[in-house]
């Protein structure tokens, strides 16, 4: 029996919007039309303000996420160059392991699973380097393993403060166009984000928007790494003009134009709101049952995605398990070391509170199936305790709406 809809509370693939799914039911079309840029044009001036990069330019790569990641280290840097990372989850490790492989000078600091960028390493590690020999230091913005936030002001900071002139990588993949997110601002050169999480797109596009330092470093002399599918310069050649070295998504776009209306509608501000106060509730909920965030303190909480840690005995694949089956809903699993440990709700992109209510429902009595004592309803209750008062406050702190009425 499949009733109803299957609910997706995972931190990606996320749910996307009817609007989005429509625009994309379009026929193919020539992508060397004289119209095709039409459509294109406006989509990479539209990302960059999402990005909020007024400065430098923006690709859309056709690959997942992992491949912006690729195509920034590929152009920017050189084998053998040292860069500076650090390892608190699954996404920031194999990030780290990427750089690795693709032959860089890694320093990676590990940090506990459950905190972030650890900004007294890093700092230390800056203010030794004298001689400038970190070319790139690299953050995960949102460590979606583990429902943790850095500081990516801070690191800029104190790059700053050391006067380093060491490029800053930020992987934004569950991050940019959900919270906030400033590039000119923190001065990040290369930001990378993917279509099918805060941007509510299918999977299938990497974007990645670079400043002016990085393009400039893509055009240094230096030996570089080999590059080719991911070359700026291919893409760069091609894009002025609104098309592409080879053959783009182009029913995506469509998709992608009309993701951008919806965020622009929404204004990227109550885009950042609206996560907050649906995360809010969701952590309101957790800690009502008596459970605990894999994120290890409130400065490192995550507004896109929640790592609920099971309480000892019980299986977090067990609670996914039923979930799926009995109650159609998909969680998060956890990944690597915390597999078996923590189940993840993602509350990102096209969501509401009813969506929130229900993820956190379902948690309950999945938990409860497979053996957690606690008590079902306690976590919606907390929930909904927090969205009434949350909502009300937004709509007195709104003059004009009240007014109007
Ligand atoms: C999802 C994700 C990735 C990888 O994206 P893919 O699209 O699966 O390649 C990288 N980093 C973070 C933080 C992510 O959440």
């Amino acid at each position: 029996m499949k009733n109803g809809i299957t609910h997706l509370f995972i931190p990606g693939p996320t749910n996307v919007p009817e609007r989005v799914r429509r625009a994309m039911n379009v026929p193919m079309e020539d992508q060397r039309s004289a119209e095709f840029p039409d459509l294109t044009l406006p989509l990479f001036r539209d990302l960059k303000a999402v990005f909020r990069n007024t400065t430098g330019r923006v690709f859309m790569f056709p690959s997942s996420g992992t491949g912006a990641w690729e195509a920034a280290i590929q152009n920017t840097l050189s084998r053998g160059d040292k860069v500076l990372m650090s390892r608190f989850g699954q996404f920031s490790h194999l990030w780290a392991s990427m750089a690795e492989r693709l032959g860089l000078d890694v320093t990676c600091i590990d940090v506990e699973w459950g905190a972030g960028v650890p900004l007294a390493d890093y700092e230390r590690a800056i203010a030794q380097d004298r001689s400038h020999a970190i070319k790139a230091v690299f953050v995960t913005h949102n460590e979606t393993a583990t429902g943790v936030t850095s500081d990516v002001a801070g690191v800029r900071r104190l790059l700053d403060a050391h006067a380093h002139p060491a490029m800053l990588y930020v992987d934004g993949v569950s991050s940019i166009g959900s919270i906030d997110f400033r590039q000119d601002e923190w001065g990040v050169d290369c930001a990378i984000a993917g279509s099918q999480k805060g941007f509510m797109l299918p999977a299938g596009v990497a974007f990645l928007s670079i400043s002016q330092k990085a393009l400039e470093a893509h055009k240094a002399a230096a030996p570089k790494m080999e590059r080719c599918y991911f070359s700026f310069a291919d893409m760069i050649a091609a894009n002025d003009t609104g098309y592409f070295p080879y053959t783009p998504p182009t029913t995506f776009f469509h998709g992608l134009r009309a993701a951008l209306d919806l965020l622009a509608e929404e204004g990227l501000e109550n885009v950042f709101a609206r996560h907050y106060r649906l995360a809010e509730g969701v952590r309101r909920g957790v800690a009502a049952l008596g459970l605990d965030l894999q994120a290890v303190a409130p400065q490192w909480q995550s507004d896109t995605v929640s790592a609920i840690r099971v309480p000892e005995g019980v299986d977090a694949n067990a609670v996914l398990k039923i979930a799926y089956e009995r109650y159609r809903t998909s969680f998060g699993a956890g990944l690597a070391r915390l597999n078996g440990r923590v189940f993840r709700i993602g509350h990102l992109g096209d969501l509401n509170e009813g969506m929130c209510l229900t993820a956190l429902s379902i948690a309950e009595m999945a938990l409860v199936d497979a053996g957690a004592r606690i008590e079902l309803g306690a976590g919606v209750a907390a929930a909904q305790g927090w969205y009434r008062l949350a909502n009300d406050a937004a709509s007195r702190s709104a003059p004009l709406a009240v007014a109007a009425e």
